[in-house]
């Protein structure tokens, strides 16, 4: 009986930046197929290039990672720790005459480059080394390994979603495995690890595409198993051209700044390139169950802001008050210096949540309005605000207030209080509750009014109000 294992899923970024938001819809799609078919997903951090990598950038796609929700199953695998295993199956090649050494210097190498522009062909190594072995000059030099690669024929790239790509082999070089250092490249690196952690679907950047014909040719050399592979249609700007950071290529953790939830990133970047029929609204548990690779899209995916915001509006409708006191309370302690919300703070946020999340698209807008919860004393005004304090408002806010005081700090008879009022000075409702709302507030709109005075309680709405009653 044939087995039929589980599906291996890898992420693998290199630490020389953030978590971006392509590297995020990678690492999402590979974790969700690995979920969706019970598979598993392996996080490799790829700090070969030692001048490049950073403590800080490996931080930053751990945090990444886990802010987007994406756990990763076992350990960590540093790439660079590896480096002896990189170097054993280099040798291994030249053993077997699948790879070479390559005494050819740097100098070398560019005047090689200069004559084939200079003479209008591509340029590549030209295989210099192939077929030579090592002089008594050489002894001692530095060299780096190269594989020897096919030459004539082609290598197809199968690829999920693109389909079957060629690529000349005349037109891909013996490339260096390792270099004159010892250390491994990207490609070896890559390869090996992909076929030691029994890797089966490589889901990455359509930019990998040339590096997969490439790899190919190693993989034979290796005698390992090819994986299927998965290039994803990059991600452009809302204007169709490459996406930069002015567009948005920015640091998953910009994002969770901006106040967007990790369930409105997930559902939005599923949509950057796999669908399913016309569904827009895709909570990551259903996204589980219905991911498949054939669903890829195959051309760019652009971003959208608008979006992103409404699909953020809906997820801080859909979420629990108090998961949403949570999210707003640690996005707050984030911020430099840190706002830690009182208790109180938090219970009135609570209680206002309902009212408060159906205005917010993001945590942002929704700190903004609730800004007034968090702190006692009277308010100060934002310009609208001001406009609804002239003196005559201030005039009649005075003379509601005893009004106001007579009830039972209720939000039903406050707002009787305030219609009574109101009717018997000859105004309309708003002319009272309008004022009442900016000093209360200090801004223009906010959940309903006499709630929000019931909820801050008789003696801090007065001192809000009588703040400006002259
Ligand atoms: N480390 C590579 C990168 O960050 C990815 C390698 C791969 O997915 O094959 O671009």
């Amino acid at each position: 009986m044939s087995q039929n294992p589980k599906p291996v899923l890898r992420f693998a970024p290199s630490p020389t930046g953030m978590l971006h938001i392509g590297g995020a819809r990678t690492a999402f799609f590979n974790w969700l197929y690995a979920r969706n078919t019970g598979g598993s997903f392996l996080l490799r951090i790829e700090d070969t290039d030692r001048e490049r990598s950073t403590p800080e950038a490996v931080q930053a796609i751990l945090n990444g990672m886990t802010w987007m929700g994406l756990n990763w199953d076992g350990e960590v695998v540093y790439q660079f720790a590896r480096a002896a295993r990189h170097r054993e199956v280099a040798e291994k090649l030249l053993a077997e005459g699948k790879a070479y050494r390559c005494y050819a210097t740097g100098e070398e190498l560019t005047a090689m480059r200069e004559e084939q522009k200079a003479a209008g062909k591509s340029m590549r190594y030209d295989g210099r080394w192939r077929d030579r072995a090592p002089g008594p000059d050489e002894k001692d030099k530095p060299s780096v390994v190269r594989l020897k690669a096919r030459q004539d024929g082609e290598t197809i790239v199968h690829d999920k979603v693109l389909g079957d790509v060629r690529f000349e082999n005349s037109q891909l070089d013996d490339m260096v495995l390792l270099r004159s250092d010892g250390n491994p490249t990207y490609m070896l690196a890559v390869v090996l690890d992909d076929a030691d952690m029994g890797v089966t679907h490589v889901i990455r950047g359509a930019d990998h595409l040339n590096n997969a014909a490439r790899q190919l040719q190693l993989i034979e050399a290796m005698g390992a198993a090819v994986p299927v592979y998965c290039h994803l249609p990059l991600i452009n700007g809302p204007d169709g051209a490459k996406l930069s950071k002015r567009h948005g290529a920015l640091a998953v953790e910009a994002y969770r700044d901006m106040g967007y939830l990790p369930e409105t990133m997930r559902n939005y970047l599923l949509r950057l390139g796999w669908s399913h029929g016309d569904d827009e609204i895709i909570p990551t548990a259903q996204a589980i169950e219905w991911f498949n690779l054939d669903s890829i899209g195959k051309s760019a995916a652009r971003m959208d802001y608008k979006k992103l915001d409404n699909l953020n509006g809906h997820y801080i409708r859909e979420t629990a008050n108090d998961v949403l006191v949570a999210e707003v309370t640690a996005f707050l302690a984030r911020e430099t210096p840190p706002r830690i919300l009182s208790m109180t703070a938090r219970q009135r946020l609570e209680s206002a949540m309902t009212s408060l999340k159906e205005r917010a698209k993001t945590l942002v807008e929704l700190v903004q309005g609730a800004e007034f919860l968090f702190t006692d004393g009277p308010r100060s005004l934002d310009a609208s605000a001001d406009k609804l304090l002239p003196p005559e408002a201030r005039a009649a806010l005075a003379q509601a207030l005893p009004a106001l005081e007579a009830t039972d700090w209720s939000g039903p008879a406050l707002e009787a209080a305030a219609r009574n009022f109101a009717e018997s000075a000859g105004l309309k409702l708003g002319q009272v509750a309008q004022p009442l709302r900016a000093a209360l507030t200090g801004k223009a709109s906010s959940p309903p009014l006499f709630e929000m005075l019931a909820l801050l309680g008789r003696e801090e709405s007065l001192t809000r109000l009588m703040a400006y009653t002259a």
